[in-house]
């Protein structure tokens, strides 16, 4: 693991943050996941575009801006010195006093870490993962944005910790209305007859990168794509069901809530569109 901190690329052991860091107090601040794939930063504008609008609709002030910001990943993932690798980048609100006022800090902190993710199993990518439904709900849009990839992640714990409590890989959430937003660190699709769907952001998805590669690689090919509501009766009425996250990459869902979803073992549209996905970040990487 290598991480930029405090002005300085680091091994992961010696990255150290104060404790003074609204970041680590109060969850404050946003992040990026973003991976390289061959030696090349998939959809870099894309990810710093929405760090940018998250550290906006915050207040917070990203240091040197996004130049500033890319410089920092760019010099972290070629000091990791591997063709393919996971960077995690945050801007945290910085050092202040011991207190919720984000006023008190005046210096934003950036840190980049860049090392390697492996969300499931690999067996599990291609059996599928198994779901259950969350008791948690997604937070509404006016209680906190889903479109803000914050530090505060306790509402994705949370569920994550549910499934693995019930021996489950994943977390469907839906939000308050009993709408499906999205997993615990991914977004949902469901293929049924030809016509493939997602929720949209105002159920409570966070609009992924990975969805919007589906999205565009999917009318590409030919299918019926669409942003709308799904209820969990969709996901047991689809022919296939697949997470897509920068973590997760396309991963086949094989149940939820102990219930089969299309035909067992069987998910020719995920793994044709997980094929294509791998063809896509070929050439939407900004090389190091
Ligand atoms: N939803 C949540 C809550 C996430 O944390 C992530 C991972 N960033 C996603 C969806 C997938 O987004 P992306 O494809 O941009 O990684």
């Amino acid at each position: 693991m290598k991480v930029w901190i405090d002005g300085a690329i680091v091994d992961g052991p010696d990255a150290k943050i104060p404790v003074t860091d609204h970041g680590l107090l109060y969850g404050d601040g946003v992040f990026e996941g973003i991976r390289v794939y061959g030696g090349a930063v998939f959809r870099l504008a894309d990810h710093l575009r929405r760090l940018a609008a998250g550290a906006r609709a915050i207040g917070l002030e990203i240091p040197g801006g996004l130049p500033g910001v890319e410089k920092i990943l760019r010099a972290t993932a070629i000091a990791y010195a591997a063709p393919d690798a996971y960077i995690r980048l945050l801007v945290t609100r910085g050092d202040g006093e011991l207190g919720v006022d984000p006023t008190s800090c005046t210096n934003p902190r950036i840190v980049c870490i860049v090392d390697e993710v492996r969300l499931y199993p690999e067996a599990k990518r291609k059996s599928g993962l198994d779901l259950i439904t969350s008791s948690l709900r997604k937070p509404n849009a006016d209680a906190l944005d889903p479109r803000i990839k914050s530090l505060n992640y306790l509402n994705s714990v949370l569920a994550k910790r549910e499934a693995r409590l019930a021996g489950a890989d994943e977390a469907l959430l839906q939000n308050a209305a009993g709408r499906v937003a999205e997993t615990s660190v991914a977004n949902v699709f469901v293929y049924r007859h030809g016509i493939l769907r997602t929720p949209p952001a105002t159920d409570g998805a966070l609009e992924g990168i990975t969805r919007d590669s589906v999205l565009e690689i999917a009318s590409e090919e030919g299918l019926g794509v669409r942003v709308e509501s799904l209820g969990r009766f969709d996901l047991f009425d689809a022919d296939e069901v697949f997470l897509t996250g920068t973590g997760a990459r396309i991963v086949p869902v094989a149940t939820l809530d102990g219930q089969p979803i299309g035909e067992p073992g069987v998910h020719p549209l995920t793994d044709r569109l997980s094929l294509a996905f791998t063809d896509y970040t070929r050439c939407h990487g900004s090389p190091l």
